[in-house]
């Protein structure tokens, strides 16, 4: 879809911008025209992180004149396989003020807006109000939900990417010229049926797939040229090494961009999400244990069943010692049921406590009442009981 500039371009360019972006200005699309257009720009960045490094680094490098930056996060040595805008060095440091440094360090001549918060309801009007165009970097439905009905609200066009493993999808959301979100996915995925990337992993350089398509899109809307991925798709396999673009309609039905909207003003976006599922928070509750008392449970002597419900992956990295692994899928299709044993509590954990929580909930079903699971799982063990271990 071709769509007109949405920015107007700046007064000028300087002698030092010229020499800096001559190969855009020889480019008869972009020109002095669409460059200074980039400087007039103001673009958001949803996160610093997979899908944000790559986005700032390229956005500062092609010249869009205020980039703004809401993360709240810390650069953590698990990041760097992929978020590249951070180095060994900013191990500790909010990605925020890392990520800033290195725009800096790629194009001085951007404005650089820190937003060190997390986004929430209380401020992502606000923020969002200050930009042109908003890139979504963000790798939770809760927040991408929240982005896109704070932009259909607001009228903002934004351009959301979202990667797992080999995969990743690239769109542009406009509701006031196409489809928007809640059009492609009315609803969020059930609880835990779609890992992320911290419990199911990332190839890094999808990041930079993916995130390059962004900031084409980011450059094509603000300069005006080319034909927009508003009303498109585009799914990106790296197995393959295929790219496919699906058509996408606007849903005259959407909750909050169709005919009659049902969602007029934020929501309570966890709540819609679900953190767990209605059966597993009901199994979780009063059968939850901290990492602490099992081990005190361990150290004591007491009889357990100690069961990792993560994939053999995760299991090869870091492990609750004493524990064997039946991953989840095996109690939900009920195969692992018939092999626990009756004389002994059993307890389950997995990364975070969402899949162990499922688990459980098979678990008390099939009869095992006092079954309980670890809260915050093996990331909990590693952080209260045994910080020698390595956390993913
Ligand atoms: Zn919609």
């Amino acid at each position: 879809m071709s769509l007109p500039p949405l920015v107007e371009p700046a007064a000028d360019l300087s002698i030092d911008e010229v020499r800096r972006y001559s190969r855009h200005l020889i480019i008869p699309d972009v020109a002095t025209a669409g460059q200074k257009r980039l400087k007039n720009a103001r673009v958001l960045c949803v996160g610093a992180g997979g899908l944000g490094s790559p986005a700032l680094m390229y956005l500062a490098a092609a010249g869009v004149g205020t980039l703004g930056i809401v993360e709240f996060d810390t650069v953590d040595e698990s990041n760097l396989q992929r978020q590249i805008i951070h180095g060994q060095s900013d191990i500790g440091r909010p990605k925020a003020e890392s990520a800033r440094d290195s725009v800096r360090e790629i194009n001085p001549y951007v404005n650089v807006v820190v937003h060190n918060e997390a986004l929430d309801n209380d401020n992502v009007m606000e923020i969002f109000a200050q930009y042109d165009l908003i890139v979504d970097g963000t790798d939770n439905f809760a927040t991408r939900y929240m982005v896109n009905d704070a932009a259909v609200l607001l009228g903002k066009p934004y351009i959301w990417g979202s990667i797992y493993r080999f995969d990743g999808q690239a769109s542009v959301f406009w509701a006031e010229h196409g489809p928007c979100y809640r059009c492609l996915y009315p609803e969020p995925p059930p609880p835990g049926m779609v890992p992320s990337c911290a419990e199911g992993g990332v190839l890094g350089v999808l990041c930079a797939s993916i995130g390059a398509i962004q900031v084409t899109e980011a450059i094509k809307l603000l300069t005006g040229v080319g034909d927009s991925l508003l009303g498109s798709l585009m799914v990106y396999d790296a197995l393959e090494m295929s790219y496919r673009k699906i058509r996408l309609r606007k849903d005259p039905n959407c909750a909050i961009c169709g005919e009659n909207p049902t969602v007029t003003g934020l929501i309570d976006y966890d709540d819609f999400c679900g953190a767990v599922s209605d059966e597993a928070q009901a199994a979780a509750l009063g059968s939850t244990i901290t990492a602490t008392e099992l081990k005190d449970w361990q150290d004591s002597g007491k009889p357990i069943e100690l069961i990792d419900v993560r994939e053999p992956a995760e299991w090869e990295i870091v492990r609750v010692p004493g524990a064997r692994l039946v991953p989840k899928g095996e109690f939900l299709n009920g195969n692992a049921l018939a092999d626990l044993p009756q004389d002994r509590q059993i307890v389950l954990y997995c990364k975070s406590g969402v899949r162990s929580a499922e688990a459980l909930a098979a678990v008390k079903a099939a009869g095992f009442k006092d079954a309980v699971h670890v809260q915050g799982g093996v990331v909990s063990w590693v952080k209260t009981v045994d910080p020698s271990l390595p956390v993913y």
